[in-house]
């Protein structure tokens, strides 16, 4: 028999169970908005989208579902400075940049090759590297429009 290609759905599922969860209609749309997006989006922005799917769902919820995907490999928070996270159900390897001007994230390909992070714990002597952080800082494609526009207003004006 031919293997199916897996739903969303099963995936969860599958990845819910691993961890001793169960899995619910409220966790599934969670989960589907976030698999669907590439907006990185906060928990008030998951609350927004979900609800018009799941109105029974509370911003609690949501946010524990968020959690309890990220406990299961399912989605990667990024937290900042100032205590906001966002989330991203992409979880393969690729590096984010944040806009300046408008804190959107955006997606960047590439990663630190593991030999790189081996290097570092032999440079370090003592250090054990288990994982890295990096952020590109910049202007998404919009920002970086209107930057020109302005500034070439300033210049003409
Ligand atoms: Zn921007
Ligand atoms: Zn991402």
């Amino acid at each position: 028999m031919a293997t199916q290609p897996r739903s969303t759905d099963d995936i969860l599922r599958e990845a819910l169970e691993a961890n001793g969860q169960r899995f619910t209609e409220q966790r599934a749309a969670v989960y589907h908005f976030l698999a669907s997006t590439r907006s990185h989006p906060t928990a008030d922005e998951v609350y927004l989208q979900v609800r018009s799917a799941v109105p029974v769902i509370s911003l609690a919820t949501v946010y524990k579902s968020l959690e309890t995907l990220v406990g299961c490999g399912l989605a990667v928070k990024l937290t900042y400075g100032d205590g906001s996270a966002r989330y991203d159900g992409r979880t393969d390897p690729h590096h984010h940049a944040r806009c300046l001007s408008c804190s959107r994230i955006v997606d960047l390909p590439g990663q630190v090759p593991a030999e790189e992070i081996e290097e570092l714990h032999e440079d370090t002597g003592s250090f054990q590297v288990t994982g890295y952080r990096l952020e590109f800082t910049g202007y998404c494609a919009d920002c970086a429009a209107e930057r020109r526009g302005a500034s070439e207003a300033m210049a003409h004006g």
